[in-house]
């Protein structure tokens, strides 16, 4: 079996979009493994989005990602990395198809930053690395 780090971001927490999202990837058949609600560091974040560094998008997203408290899920499930992403849609929130959450709940507020509601790991070392981040004794 496989396990995904998911993000609820701040936008989907000050929305109250939480229980909505957990909804969906629950009634999809996976299995929450792991929850906290919590505000990240930059030092969190500088290892989250490692990848990201030195892109114009970094700092506004790091920014933003601060801004308020994240929930911070593990789930589990046959290729819940695929699932996930699946269920999240495209990265823009206008561009995301209708059934997914991005595309359902989602869309563009005219910022520097793609507020688009969720992080879900994109491959299993990227979801193996998010994990021990956000969830180091796991
Ligand atoms: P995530 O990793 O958050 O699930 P993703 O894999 O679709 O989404 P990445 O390419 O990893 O997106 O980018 C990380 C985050 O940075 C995006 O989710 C979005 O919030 C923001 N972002 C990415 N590309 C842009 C962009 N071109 N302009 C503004 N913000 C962006």
């Amino acid at each position: 079996t496989q396990r995904t780090l998911v993000l609820v971001k701040p936008d989907g927490v000050r929305r109250g979009l939480t229980g909505e999202v957990i909804r969906r990837v629950e009634a999809k058949g996976y299995s929450l493994v792991s929850l906290e609600l919590r505000t990240a560091t930059r030092e969190l974040l500088a290892a989250h989005y490692a990848e990201h560094e030195g892109k114009p998008f970094y700092e506004p997203l790091v920014e933003f990602m601060l801004s308020g408290p994240v929930v911070a899920m593990v789930f589990e499930g046959e290729r819940v990395i695929e699932g996930f992403r699946s269920l999240a849609g495209a990265t823009d929130p206008t561009a995301a198809a209708p059934g997914t959450i991005r595309g359902d709940l989602g869309r563009d507020w005219g910022l520097a930053v793609q507020q688009n509601l969720v992080h879900g790991s994109d491959a299993p070392e990227s979801a193996e690395r998010e994990i021990g981040i956000w969830f180091p004794s796991l």
